[in-house]
């Protein structure tokens, strides 16, 4: 051998040794890929099988997180999660057209204020190709944003006969094919341009997983797994009889769904979007923000279906108390904020608590070079928002990358200069968030509040939180100013407080007479 060939076969050696193979061809990639989805194909029932498949139908129950995750008790790692119960689920795939429906009853695993979402509350989503559309109870139907449109078409994709389907389509894309331990994985780009990665067991070559990147209001994106386990045979394909989605956020499970019964190739519904649902556009949020005055100095920021915000004046700087929603509503609310002042900079955003339709703004806030102003508490869990990046769907921050400016207290905080005087004060005695705030003016003598009190709320399950923050701190409360309602004088508000308290007394009255079982019944206040 000579010593060129020794050192080549060396060279060889090493990367052998170090897992690196020559370099492969793009080709020789998609080959390998293409190979590795006919095996799968196989292990699930044969591609033929699974191309002339026509309808899959799968009941079944399940839980969702609700809210991403976003609206445990506090910020911690053990605070446990809230979830979502979807009963009388039932998803309907059209194979050959691309078309799916999920239809469920959601309740809350936990108290809530909404009646509807107690007692369960019919969803009726649909996919038609690129159309998402929504049917009401009453049967109206109405087409939903391409975000939603987006997320179902993944959402779909996040079974492994579709998956495989999908991959199996010569308009499919493959690439990288790789092992990752005992599991092959490969990336797969859809003839309508949707992206995931899927990984095949080592053992049975079915699918393991499906994942995928999903834009996020509080996170900037999401990577998303939905993990399938239990298969059995259902007519010809090997089908998971649980599946287990999981976000890379905190290993947040988002979705479990067990599976009662499969059916495939029955007679389903047309799920073609209604002629009028097709030819709507899809809506784009367009966020309008109406500034009304409370007092000299202070005001409400209102719109977008109801979550607001509220503008504060100082001498020399203004100040927004919350974030809510979105990026784009908060987006909307600066650009309002510095409408209503131009000669005062917006240098600082408030924020009553971290659960995620109060901090869907944060993002973006910071991204204004915004200083936040929160509980202690919520520091760390403000910073890992703030840090996480977003290269598939960027957003203003990620876009122009800065670190988190935070002003934090523990149980009270003044801010107050010649113009405007605001204490925040920790929240005490509540069972929705335990390191919140609240802000009292005592000037105009107003509170302002987050999820303390909602005037469009139906059931109150938070006993005397209320009276018993006014009271701890000895205010002198003349006007509510709230994030989630309207401004009303303090008297309309404890007249509404008893209303709604007595509503959510007479609800657990009925699930007590039908022997049936709630979150927050019997109630634990009053009587
Ligand atoms: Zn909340």
């Amino acid at each position: 051998m000579s010593a060129l060939a020794r050192i080549l076969s060396l060279v060889t050696l090493v990367l052998a040794i170090a897992g690196v193979a020559p370099q492969h061809s793009v080709a020789q990639n998609t080959a390998d890929a293409r190979a590795v989805v006919a095996r799968a194909a196989e292990a699930l029932g044969g591609a033929e099988r699974i191309r002339a498949l026509r309808t899959i139908r799968l009941r079944g129950y399940g839980h969702e997180a609700y809210q991403d995750g976003g609206s445990n008790i506090t910020t911690e790692r053990s605070a446990p999660e809230k979830l979502t119960i979807l009963t009388a689920y039932e998803r309907v795939i059209d194979l050959p057209n691309g078309r799916t429906r999920v239809k469920s009853r959601q309740s809350r695993a936990f108290i809530f204020a909404a009646l509807a979402m107690m007692e369960g509350r019919p969803v009726n989503q649909a996919l038609d190709g690129d159309v998402a559309y929504d049917t009401a109870p009453d049967g109206a139907a109405r087409r939903v944003s391409a975000e939603a449109a987006a997320r179902r078409r993944m959402e779909l994709l996040a079974n492994p006969v579709v998956a495989v389907r999908e991959a199996l389509d010569s308009r499919s894309r493959l690439a990288n094919p790789r092992t990752e331990g005992t599991l092959a994985l490969l990336d797969v780009t859809t003839a309508a341009n949707d992206t995931f990665t899927i990984a095949f067991d080592g053992a049975t070559s079915r699918p393991a997983w499906v994942r995928w990147v999903s834009p996020h209001e509080n996170l900037g994106e999401i990577v998303l797994r939905t993990e399938f386990s239990g298969y059995e045979p259902v007519g010809g394909v090997q089908l998971p009889m649980s599946f287990n989605t999981v976000s890379d956020w905190r290993n947040t499970v988002m979705l479990r769904l067990h599976v009662d019964r499969y059916e495939v190739d029955v007679a389903a519904d047309d799920l073609a979007a209604p002629a009028a649902v097709r030819a709507a556009s899809a809506p784009v949020p367009a966020y309008r923000v109406d500034a009304t005055d409370v007092a000299p100095g202070i005001w409400m920021l209102s719109g977008n279906g109801g979550a607001n915000s509220v503008l504060l004046e100082f001498a020399d700087h203004l100040a927004l108390f919350e974030v809510p929603t979105s990026r784009g509503w908060t987006e909307a609310l600066i650009a309002k904020a510095r409408s209503v002042v131009p000669a005062k900079p917006l240098t600082e955003a408030i924020i009553t608590h971290h659960h995620f339709d109060h901090t869907g703004g944060l993002r973006s806030a910071i991204a204004a070079g915004l200083t936040i102003v929160a509980q202690a508490g919520n520091a760390a869990w403000y910073q890992e928002l703030s840090r996480r990046t977003a290269n598939t769907y960027p957003d203003a921050l990620s876009r122009n990358p800065q670190p988190l400016k935070l002003r934090t207290f523990d149980d009270h905080l003044r801010l107050s200069d010649s113009k405007l005087t605001i204490d925040l004060y920790r929240l005490v005695a509540n069972n929705h968030i335990a390191d919140g705030l609240m802000g009292y003016v005592p000037g105009e003598r107003l509170l302002l509040q987050g999820d303390l009190f909602d005037v469009n709320w139906e059931v109150y399950f938070w006993g005397t939180t209320y009276e018993d923050n006014v009271g701890y701190r000895k205010l002198d409360v003349a006007r509510d100013v709230p994030i989630h309602g309207r401004v009303l004088p303090i008297a309309d508000v404890r007249t509404k407080l008893a209303e709604q308290t007595a509503n959510a007394a007479a609800l657990c009255q009925r699930v007590e007479t039908a022997h049936l079982s709630m979150p927050g019944c019997p109630l634990a206040w009053g009587r």
